[in-house]
C-alpha cells in the first residue's frame, strides 16, 4: 500500500531544486530539501515510538520546520494535531486531555510546564522554536534523509484540526488523507495553480486556511511560497511584485487597503487574490477592485469540510457571495429542523456532502451523529441561500440567528444596510435577551474614522428600508469589534458583554 496524501504530493513534485519556500529571514527550502528533511523528522517520530494513528500535538510558532513536521507526520502515518499558538497552558490541558497525543511538540519556553502537566499520560514532550531549533530538530538532524513512507489509505486519518471556537468550545475534526488530497487537487484545478506560481503565505499554519488551503495547494501544484511568520501589511505590499497569488482573511485586505503603496503597479504580477474564513464586505471587494483592478475571489469552507464553494476563476466573482459548489461537492439548502431541501431562493441550513467532508468529531460520537443527516449530508451550521444564477450566499450562522417577537431576523441583512451608510466602518448585529420580544435586535457599530454618525441617524436610515420588526432596539458604538486570530467577529463575546441591557 502507498501513502495516499504524500504520494499525491510526490506525483506532482517539480525538480528537486525547485523552490518550495523562502522565509522572511532569508532562508530558502527546495523541494529536494523538503523531502530530505521531512524524512529526518519522520525518523525522529518513529524513534519517539510514534505508531500509525498516534496523535502528534504541535503548538509551535510558524517556521519551515513546523511545516516539515506536518509532512513528517503524514509520512510516518501519524495524525498531525496543530494547536493555536495563543492557547494558554490551561487551554492546552483541555486539548491534551481530549486528544491523548503520543508526542507533544512545543516551544522550549513551555516545555517544563507542559512536561509537568502531561506527565501522568506518558506523552513525550519535545521542542521546536520559532527558528526551527529545539530538541526535535536536533534529534532529526542526526537521522537519515530518506524514509520509507508508512502505508496509509484514503480513509486513514492525516490530521485532527480543532475548529476556531467562534461559537463555543473548539471541536477536533478528524480529517482523512482523502479529505485533504481531494480538496487540494480540486483547488489547484479551479484556481489554476502551477509550478510557476509564487504564493504569499502570511497565515498561521495551525488553521485549515494556512495549513491546508494554502500549503496543500502549493505542494499539490509544485509551486513556491514566500513564507511570512506574520502578517505585516507594509511588507506584503513590498513582496507583491515577486508573487503571483495571495490568500488571506478579509482583515488582510482591509489592512492592505490602508497602505499607500497598494495600487495597480504593485499588484501587476498577481493573478489571484483569494479571501475566506469570514465574510468579505462588499465594500472591501469594491475598494480593492478600484485600487488594483483585481476582483478578489471569495470562497467558503470550514475546518470540518475543507473548501466547499468558490467564486469562479473565469467568469464573474460576485461580491457578497461565496460562488458555486466545488466539483465533487454536493450542496443543498435545507429546513434547519427537518432537513427537507428548500426551494431555490429560500434561506435555510447549508448542508454539504463530498470527499472533502470529515469523518466526525474526535471522541464526540453524539455530536457527530447530530451534525449529519441520515443520507450523509453534513449540517454546516451556516445559513444561506442559492440565487437564480447558482451563487451561494451566506446569511450568517444558525447560532447567530435572532428570533425577536416570533420573527426570524438574519443579522447579515441588517449589517449590510448599516455598513453601507457613510460614517459606518462595520457593524455586528446580535440578539440579546429581551423581556417582551424574547431577543432584542442590537446593533454594535464601529464608526468610520473621523465621523460622528449617531444611533438615531442609523435608525432613521434603516426605517424606510427594512420591516419594523427588524429594527434594532439599541445601537451601541464601539472602537472595534472583538475578533479571533482568524479575523472572525466573536459575537458570543458581544452577546455576553451586552446580555443585561434590556433586563
Ligand atoms: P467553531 O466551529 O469552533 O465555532 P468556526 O466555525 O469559526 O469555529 P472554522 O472552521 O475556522 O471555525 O470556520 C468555519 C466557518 O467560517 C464557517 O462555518 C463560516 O461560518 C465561516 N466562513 C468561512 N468562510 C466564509 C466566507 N467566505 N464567508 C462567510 N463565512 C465564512
Ligand atoms: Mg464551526
Amino acid at each position: 500500500m502507498s501513502n495516499h496524501l504524500f504520494d499525491a504530493f510526490r506525483s506532482r513534485m517539480p525538480a528537486p531544486g525547485h523552490l518550495l519556500m523562502e522565509t522572511d529571514d532569508g532562508r530558502s527550502l527546495s523541494y529536494g530539501e523538503m523531502l530530505a528533511r521531512s524524512a529526518q523528522f519522520a525518523h525522529a517520530l518513529l524513534q519517539l515510538d510514534v505508531e500509525p494513528g498516534d496523535r502528534v500535538a504541535v503548538q509551535v510558532e510558524k517556521s519551515p520546520e513546523a511545516l516539515l513536521l506536518y509532512l513528517a507526520c503524514v509520512r510516518a502515518g501519524a495524525v498531525f494535531l496543530p494547536l493555536n499558538t495563543a492557547y494558554t497552558l490551561t487551554e492546552l490541558g483541555y486539548f491534551f486531555g481530549d486528544a491523548a497525543p503520543r508526542v507533544i511538540v512545543c516551544d522550549p519556553a513551555r516545555a517544563v510546564d507542559i512536561g509537568r502537566m502531561v506527565e501522568p499520560s506518558g506523552a513525550v514532550v519535545v521542542t521546536l522554536d520559532r527558528n526551527g531549533r529545539g530538541s526535535l530538530a536536533d534529534q532529526a538532524s542526526r537521522l537519515p534523509s530518506d524514509f520509507h513512507d508508512v502505508a496509509r489509505g484514503p480513509d486513514d486519518l492525516a490530521a485532527i484540526l480543532y475548529t476556531s471556537g467562534t461559537t463555543g468550545r473548539s471541536k477536533g475534526a478528524m480529517l482523512s488523507h482523502e479529505n485533504l488530497a481531494s480538496n487540494a487537487q480540486v483547488l489547484v484545478e479551479q484556481w489554476r495553480f502551477t509550478s510557476d506560481d509564487v504564493l504569499i503565505h502570511a497565515l498561521p499554519i495551525f488553521h485549515t486556511h494556512g495549513l491546508f488551503v494554502a500549503t496543500n495547494v502549493v505542494l499539490m501544484a509544485g509551486a513556491s511560497m514566500l513564507f511570512e511568520q506574520k502578517f505585516d501589511p507594509a511588507r506584503i505590499v513590498a513582496l507583491l511584485p515577486r508573487a503571483t497569488a495571495l490568500m488571506g482573511v478579509p482583515t488582510f485586505y482591509v489592512r492592505l487597503l490602508q497602505q499607500d503603496g497598494l495600487d495597480r503597479q504593485a499588484t501587476k504580477t498577481i493573478r489571484l487574490f483569494v479571501s475566506g474564513s469570514a465574510p468579505l464586505l462588499a465594500d472591501t471587494h469594491k475598494a480593492w477592485r478600484e485600487r488594483t483592478g483585481h476582483a478578489i475571489l471569495e470562497r467558503y469552507g470550514m475546518t470540518e469540510t475543507n473548501m466547499n464553494t468558490s467564486n469562479p476563476y473565469e467568469g464573474e466573482r460576485r461580491a457578497g457571495t461565496v460562488g458555486f459548489p466545488l466539483p465533487g461537492v454536493s450542496l443543498r439548502i435545507a429546513d434547519p429542523d427537518t432537513g427537507t431541501p428548500l426551494a431555490q431562493g429560500e434561506v435555510g441550513m447549508i448542508e454539504v456532502k463530498g470527499p472533502n467532508v470529515f469523518g466526525g468529531y474526535w471522541r464526540m460520537p453524539e455530536k457527530t451523529k447530530a451534525e449529519f443527516r441520515a443520507d450523509g449530508f453534513f449540517i454546516t451550521g451556516d445559513l444561506g441561500m442559492v440565487d437564480t444564477d447558482g451563487y451561494v450566499h451566506i446569511v450568517g450562522r444558525g447560532k447567530d440567528l435572532i428570533i425577536s417577537g416570533g420573527y426570524n431576523i438574519y443579522p447579515k441583512e441588517l449589517e449590510s444596510e448599516i455598513d453601507a451608510l457613510d460614517g459606518v466602518m462595520e457593524s455586528a448585529v446580535i440578539g440579546v435577551a429581551h423581556p417582551d420580544f424574547g431577543e432584542g435586535v442590537t446593533a454594535v457599530v464601529v464608526r468610520a474614522p473621523g465621523t460622528q454618525i449617531t444611533g438615531a441617524e442609523i435608525l432613521g436610515a434603516i426605517a424606510g428600508r427594512l420591516a419594523r420588526y427588524k429594527h434594532p432596539k439599541q445601537v451601541i458604538f464601539v472602537a472595534e469589534l472583538p475578533r479571533n486570530t482568524m479575523g472572525k467577529v466573536q459575537k458570543n463575546l458581544l452577546r455576553e458583554a451586552y446580555k443585561d441591557i434590556y433586563a
